[in-house]
């Protein structure tokens, strides 16, 4: 694999590093002039670094191509696509207006077609990237070298559900909604579940460790997955563990696989453990004078000994903007609420889900909220949730561009909320927040009149850098559920020393010494 894109990577990193170190020592107006030389040039390698890698993708787009005949003997002609507008399909994802195409889109069915597939581009030196349903936010199924584009979209069967033991066995290419429905028609449950759960699939999920808004009180994908069958970078195939609850026995690979964002291996099968469904749950929908104090809230209600299935809050832009997006009138918008928390208790005895939802009303008195909004029936949740489940779609639309993911403990959620509306002031964007507040985990947009999100926008780097600083002061870390992928790498160096960096480095070579497997993701 041709290494300029690496070499220029690094300079940029040492770059990046002298920047800001040297920064810190400067006066405001220093600071100042600084920081436009600094961002100019930085601009200028970067501009340089995007051709390299223009370059570099075609050099591999065109060894990809040399060994079609190879592929389509592997998984027949009808599964590997070199024509301009499947390329072009699978050249972005859900991150912002990023685009990057592959050499080739090769579709296999079978671990054994995986295995042969990457055998070959191991040996040849063909960079490949896994691909889900493309919904990522983070850029991590973006084939930024070219080569093969690996779409897993044709493994989607669910292969066993067993309710001796509680617990389903699936292919990567399922959507979650499907295999969520899928167990709960046996009385089971699925807890994870991210906004996209219809159409993301549970191998990006694994790829991601995703999370959602049960993951409050249920947790996220780490804590579901049992087992995983691996293909390596090498072409060989693993199973990670081993389908039991519990699991002391050498280093934990299926931990190690989940959230490694496609970058350590290709998942092909997937053992989950499941629950038994609840019963009922309760949901309701509670404003609040002050953003700040919404994010009060969301601690005292834990630390008075609640867990609710789900708290989500969202800010009263991103609610007017949702409301009009989906044309629901359900929840009385009015300009003086500055937040609105989304509560959901779930369980199987009602009678103790009403007094719990009761009690947390009456504890929220103290944080300055409005009248309480109770969904009555299955319809009114499924309008609740449909605005929650949509506000990412429709701030974008309405401009505000790529969602920052980040993540602190509960408590700090308040000034987390602060910093943010001050960093907003300080760099002239319009934030808007919203998100998964029960797990201190807020998602940020921002937006500038008259200026377009881009991977390299020398506008929005040292604000997200600020950002992403005051998230690491407040104990939290720079992505709670998305990844880091393509564009949060530039930050890594924030939440992480260089022997935390070297550590992992030393982990992908081990998994893949030829650097094939979507490589650039995560770190270069
Ligand atoms: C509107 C919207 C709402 C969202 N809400 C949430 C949310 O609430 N919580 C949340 O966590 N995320 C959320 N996301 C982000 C996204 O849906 C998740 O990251 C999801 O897990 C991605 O799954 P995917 O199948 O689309 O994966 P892709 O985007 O295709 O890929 C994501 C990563 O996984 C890797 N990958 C995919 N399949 C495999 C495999 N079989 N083996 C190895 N690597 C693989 C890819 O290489 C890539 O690095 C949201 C996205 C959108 C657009």
């Amino acid at each position: 694999m041709n290494h300029i894109p690496q070499l220029k990577t690094s300079v940029l990193q040492r770059f990046s590093f002298i920047f800001y170190h040297t920064r810190g020592l400067c006066n405001s107006g220093q600071a100042l002039v600084a920081d436009n030389i600094i961002l100019s040039t930085r601009h200028f390698i970067r501009f340089l670094h995007k051709y390299c890698y223009m370059a570099d993708a075609t050099a591999t787009a065109d060894r990809a191509l040399q060994y079609i005949g190879s592929f389509k003997k592997i998984v027949g002609d009808g599964f590997v696509f070199a024509d301009a507008e499947s390329l072009n399909n699978y050249a972005h994802d859900e991150t912002e207006n990023l685009h990057f195409l592959p050499g080739l889109v090769i579709k296999p069915r079978t671990v054994g077609e995986v295995s042969a597939i990457m055998k070959i581009c191991n040996e040849q030196h063909i960079p490949v990237t896994p691909r889900g349903a493309g919904t990522g936010l983070s850029g991590g199924a973006l084939p930024q070298f070219g080569g093969v584009l690996l779409s897993t979209e044709r493994m989607n069967s669910i292969l066993d559900i067993d309710e001796r033991n509680l617990q389903v066995t699936t292919e990567p290419g399922v959507i979650t909604e499907v295999l969520q429905n899928a167990v709960k028609e046996k009385g089971l449950f699925y807890p994870p579940d991210p906004s996209s759960r219809g159409s993301c699939f549970i191998g990006g999920n694994i790829a991601e460790n995703s999370g959602g808004p049960k993951a409050v009180k249920y947790g996220v994908v780490k804590d579901y997955v049992l087992n995983l069958e691996v293909v390596l970078p090498t072409g060989d195939i693993i199973w990670t563990g081993a389908n039991v609850l519990k699991n002391s026995t050498g280093y934990n690979l299926t931990q190690l696989i989940v959230g490694s964002e496609g970058t350590l291996g290709i998942v092909t099968k997937i053992v989950l453990k499941l629950l038994p469904f609840p019963k009922y749950d309760l949901l309701m929908l509670v404003p609040f004078n002050s953003l700040e104090k919404a994010g009060e809230a969301v601690s005292a209600i834990f630390r008075a000994g609640f867990t609710p299935s789900a708290m989500e809050l969202v800010e009263i832009n991103a609610l007017k903007i949702v409301s009009k997006f989906v044309d629901s009138a359900v929840v009385p918008v009015t300009d003086e609420m500055e937040a609105h928390l989304i509560i959901e208790v779930d369980g199987n005895h009602i009678d103790t889900l009403m007094s719990e939802m009761e009690a947390i009303s009456e504890l929220l008195t103290k944080y300055d909220c409005g009248d309480v909004f109770f969904a009555d029936d299955a319809q009114q949740k499924a309008e609740l949730w449909k605005l929650r489940r949509r506000v990412a779609e429709a701030v974008k639309i309405n401009g505000y561009t790529i969602e920052e993911d980040t993540v602190v403990p509960r408590a700090e959620l308040p000034a987390l909320i602060r910093g943010v509306k001050q960093l907003g002031k300080e760099y002239n964007f319009d934030v808007v927040c919203y998100g998964h507040a029960g797990d201190g985990n807020l998602h940020i947009r921002i937006k500038k009149e008259g200026s377009v999100y881009s991977l390299n926008n020398p506008e929005v780097i040292p604000a997200l850098r600020a950002l992403f600083e005051l998230v690491k002061k407040l104990g939290g870390t720079i992505s709670g559920e998305h990844g880091i992928g393509l564009i949060q790498k530039e930050y890594m160096d924030i939440v992480f020393d260089e022997a935390q960096m070297k550590l992992m480095k030393g982990i992908k070579k081990t998994f893949d010494p030829n650097n094939i497997l979507n490589s650039g993701k995560i770190f270069d």
